[in-house]
């Protein structure tokens, strides 16, 4: 009995520790980030807002901090050793590195990669892993949300006769919109895109480039991009990074017909590779 008791007791304080602390916040604000791996310093001084419901591109040539930033995001660096943050990163008035559980704070910022990384399991499997964990146990519910989350993903029609088969059976296309629709099954507010179309075929990368404007909607995305074309068609905003400075940050047309700093000129005009 009191070992019931108690069992009861961690649910409800691992539940309350869960509460989620972002209420409806959907944008995030940098402010000051230093980021040093072992010493060597990626990002220097970088402050900006992540506007919610809007496609942020992070560009910039290649070791620019374009990816570690993004990792910041939702914690990614904290696995690298010597690696060191400090500044502000706060989404709604919560600061992600002081007041958030990593779980949670995951739950609420999403992340998909460069490589579709489909779980070696079925479709539907995919879709209700990350439900399951949180929670969901309703078979009514976890079907509900594997299509829903299927068709926002734009892939409900290719994959609904065949939500058994394994998802490696996709293409890879159909494979990172699996990515997509699974990273929107535990409701998140942010998606974080590590250049998500660059192992994909021109078609593949245009459904998915629609994808990412159509979920702007309901969610807020920054998508690392080394292709510019793709940062003109699908972002609303631009940051521009070398050798971990933001250079320059604005609206994604600013930043690419007009920009303010010479760097950022040079870089689109194909000066830096
Ligand atoms: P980008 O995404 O713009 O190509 P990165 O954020 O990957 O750039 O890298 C920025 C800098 O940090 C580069 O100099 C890179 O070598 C270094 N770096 C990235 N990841 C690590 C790591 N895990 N350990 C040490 N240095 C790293």
């Amino acid at each position: 009995m009191e070992d019931k008791l108690a069992i009861n007791l961690i649910t409800i304080k691992q539940k309350s520790a869960l509460k989620n602390p972002f209420k409806e916040a959907r944008g995030i604000r940098i402010k000051d980030v230093n980021l040093f791996y072992a010493g060597a310093q990626a990002l220097k001084n970088v402050s900006f807002n992540i506007e919610s419901n809007k496609v942020t591109a992070l560009i910039g040539p290649s070791g620019c901090g374009k990816s570690t930033l993004l990792r910041c995001l939702n914690r990614m660096n904290d696995q690298i050793k010597g690696c060191s943050v400090s500044g502000s990163f706060t989404l709604g008035d919560t600061d992600l590195y002081r007041e958030v559980n990593v779980n949670l704070l995951r739950k609420n910022i999403g992340m998909v990669f460069q490589k579709p990384n489909v779980f070696p399991m079925s479709i539907y499997e995919n879709m209700t892993y990350g439900p399951k964990a949180y929670g969901v146990r309703d078979r009514g519910e976890l079907n509900r949300i594997a299509e829903e989350c299927l068709i926002k993903a734009n892939l409900w029609d290719e994959v609904k006769d065949r939500l058994k088969e394994s998802a490696l059976s996709l293409s890879g296309g159909q494979q990172q919109r699996l990515c997509i629709a699974r990273c929107l099954s535990i409701n998140p507010r942010v998606i974080l895109m590590d250049e998500p179309t660059s192992s994909l075929d021109p078609i593949s990368t245009s459904k998915i480039e629609e994808l990412i404007v159509e979920l702007k909607k309901d969610y807020t995305i920054v998508i690392v991009t080394h292709n510019m074309q793709q940062a003109m068609r699908v972002a609303d905003k631009t940051a521009f990074f070398l050798l971990g400075d933001l250079i320059e940050y604005g609206e994604t047309k600013q930043i690419f017909n007009k920009p303010n700093q010479e760097e950022t000129k040079k870089y689109i005009s194909g000066v830096y590779s």
